[in-house]
């Protein structure tokens, strides 16, 4: 074996998902990087995938990586703890520019600015020149992180002249037992938000109207006062008609 050597490539953490499809256009990168890794909606979330590639959405590499031990430790909530940094630890192999579709709004910690900074600080430790590698230098990169979803969306449209088919035929559900959006998971209801401020109709989309879901009334005070996701908060309440564009 020889060396490892740098790649020179940007690659995107990608799930087939809105924000994914999204970032895909925005920035570009050299690889899309798709890791099924035993989560309990990887099924309907290849359907969805297929279904992007077989559409010509998808117009750059896209590499598929089996890692499937991590859904040993799915939660309930369908968090896997830790998830993000063995997904880093694998994009490592394809580029040294890697992408992460974190977004203004998102609550984990594996998505925050702090853990994006010590996990580029890890791999550098650990790619620094020794006996098998050259040295490699790595950028962990969020670049849309200070935006809420529904801005992303609107910029998106932008860029697609109002094209947003893409971003229908995407499926981000945690619910496991749908054929496509369960309409009541967290990341159905995030989604709808963004596409109902931008104007984009989701009739027939979800199995369940997502204003309805049944968490919402736990939340709602939390969302009015603006401490559940912050900026986000905002964007919810003007979907669900409680406050004026
Ligand atoms: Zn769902």
């Amino acid at each position: 074996m020889g060396l490892d050597m740098p790649t020179g490539k940007s690659v995107l953490l990608y799930s087939g998902g809105m924000d994914s499809i999204v970032m895909a256009h925005l920035l570009a990168p050299d690889v899309l990087l798709y890791v099924k890794h035993g989560q309990r909606y990887a099924a309907k979330e290849l359907r969805a995938l297929r279904r992007l590639v077989a559409k010509g959405h998808v117009d750059r590499t896209l590499a598929t990586v089996e890692f499937p031990c991590l859904g040993k430790w799915e939660r309930e909530d369908a968090i896997i703890p830790l998830r993000n940094m063995y997904f880093f630890g694998i994009a490592a192999h394809y580029g040294e520019r890697l992408y992460i579709g974190a977004m203004s709004g998102d609550r984990s910690l594996d998505k925050s600015e702090e853990f994006l900074a010590k996990m580029q600080d890890m791999l550098n430790h650990l790619y620094q020149p020794q006996h098998w590698c050259v040295g490699r230098t790595f950028e962990i990169l969020a670049p849309f992180k200070h935006m809420t979803k529904t801005e992303l969306v609107s910029d998106y449209l932008i860029a697609t002249k109002g094209n947003g088919d893409a971003l229908l035929e995407s499926v981000s559900c945690y619910s496991g037992d749908t054929e496509r959006h369960c309409g009541h998971c967290k990341p159905c209801f995030r989604k709808w938000v963004a596409l109902e401020n931008n104007g984009i109709a989701t009739d027939g989309l979800y199995d369940d109207n997502p204003w309805e879901a049944p968490w919402l009334s736990d939340v709602l005070p939390q969302v009015r006062a603006g401490t559940y996701r912050g900026r986000e908060d905002g964007d919810w309440l003007l979907a669900l008609g409680e406050t004026q564009p």
